[in-house]
């Protein structure tokens, strides 16, 4: 017999980074960044907005511009992120 299930909420091909609770109109996803001065990593919450919005990010450290964004589209909840494998440093 078909079950008349409800369908799963959501959309199914949307990526993962966008279960994030709350607003449920709201995709939001999860981007990162370098700082271009001093090289810390950030990551910030991206999440589309029916208007154009533009605005910037300054580095915590070192105030240099990490990311300047221009569209339909917004950042917040910015984060610096701790290296958790170092590149540099030779053993
Ligand atoms: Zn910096």
């Amino acid at each position: 017999m078909l079950a008349a299930r409800f369908p799963p909420p959501g959309v199914s091909n949307a990526a993962p980074a966008a279960y994030n609770s709350g607003m449920a109109n709201s995709i939001w996803t999860t981007e990162e960044f370098t700082c271009p001065g001093c090289g810390l990593n950030y990551t910030a919450t991206r999440e589309d907005q029916p208007s154009k919005r533009t605005g910037s990010f300054a580095c915590m450290v070192c105030e240099a511009e990490v990311h300047a964004w221009s569209g339909r589209h917004d950042y917040f909840d910015w984060t610096a992120v701790k290296m958790r494998s170092p590149i540099f440093g030779r053993r």
